[in-house]
């Protein structure tokens, strides 16, 4: 099977499924998700995901309804009918479904959908390097939740794709800092040292961020500075990258006209992305 959903307490094939008209993440875009990965028919950091998705909720108001114990069944049930061994589980929750006012209607029962598919593999963007776009950061101040409201990410990622590039880099304008990629986050490596954005409201808390700094940069004994730079400080870095459950660590070797370093894959990004495998090897070895 190439992919395979989930609604409402039903396994289903996707164009099988039902969206209600006024549910309000249709409406509103009022909802969550999350995006996890499976490498050997094992999901990979879901705890840190479900943590994050507990968040999420929690910030939105959303009421609790499936324990971690539920939502991590579900995951292992997917797997198992899908028969899926490399894939992404992107699961989301809306509030519920409602006559429509901006309020919170009472009595919500959130609607829980999943989707399992093989995932998209692109080992030559890691082993070459991608090409980034410069593009004005114009979404709310509450880019540390995961809601599904993503159109200054979708038109970001639209204006990189129109030039043939395959990410974009977002800037606060005002402030002239570069945050994170349209979904994704940034790091760059200058003078031997690593920088990436500070967790705040502008960015999300990327579980792979998570893991790079908190599992691969110490076996390397990188100094990481977490503050926020310039995108003319990124255009002078040595080394530029991305990371993302879906991408891991992908080097990033051009911003807009601005070649990072030589133009090739750095050093530290290789040794990084090299750590972030080991640690899926040990986590999701082959059963
Ligand atoms: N920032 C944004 C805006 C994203 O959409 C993503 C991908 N979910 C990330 C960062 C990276 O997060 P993660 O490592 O958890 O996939």
């Amino acid at each position: 099977m190439k992919e395979l959903g989930y609604f409402d307490g039903e396994f289903i094939t996707l164009d099988t499924a039902k969206v209600r008209l006024e549910d309000r993440g249709y409406e509103f875009g009022d909802g969550i998700y999350e995006a996890s990965r499976i490498y050997n028919g094992t999901s990979f950091a879901l705890a840190r995901h479900l943590e994050r998705y507990r968040r999420s909720m929690r910030e939105l108001q959303i009421p609790i309804t499936d324990t971690d114990e539920e939502m991590i069944a579900l995951h292992e049930e997917l797997i198992q009918k899908s028969q899926i061994k490399n894939g992404t589980i992107y699961f989301q929750l809306t509030r519920g479904t409602a006559p429509r006012t901006h309020y919170f209607p009472e009595k919500m029962m959130p609607h829980l959908s999943m989707v399992i598919r093989e995932s998209a593999v692109h080992s030559d963007w890691q082993e070459n390097g991608i090409h980034a776009s410069l593009e004005e950061d114009v979404r709310w101040l509450r880019c540390d939740i995961k809601t599904l409201n993503l159109l200054g990410n979708v038109l970001a990622k639209q204006s990189a794709h129109k030039k043939g590039y395959q990410e974009a880099i977002l800037y606060r304008k005002e402030a002239n800092l570069i945050t994170e990629g349209s979904s994704s986050n940034f790091f760059l490596v200058k003078d031997g040292v690593l920088w990436t954005h500070p967790l705040n409201n502008l960015i999300l808390k990327g579980v792979t961020r998570s893991i790079i700094v908190e599992k691969c940069a110490p076996k390397f004994d990188l100094t990481i500075v977490e503050k926020a730079f310039s995108p003319e400080f990124a255009y002078s870095a040595e080394e530029a990258f991305v990371t993302s459950t879906t991408l891991e660590v992908t080097p990033v070797t051009f911003i807009n006209r601005h070649q990072i370093g030589n133009g090739e894959p750095g050093k530290v990004t290789r040794q990084l992305l090299q750590a972030y495998h080991e640690i899926i090897a040990q986590e999701c070895s082959k059963k």
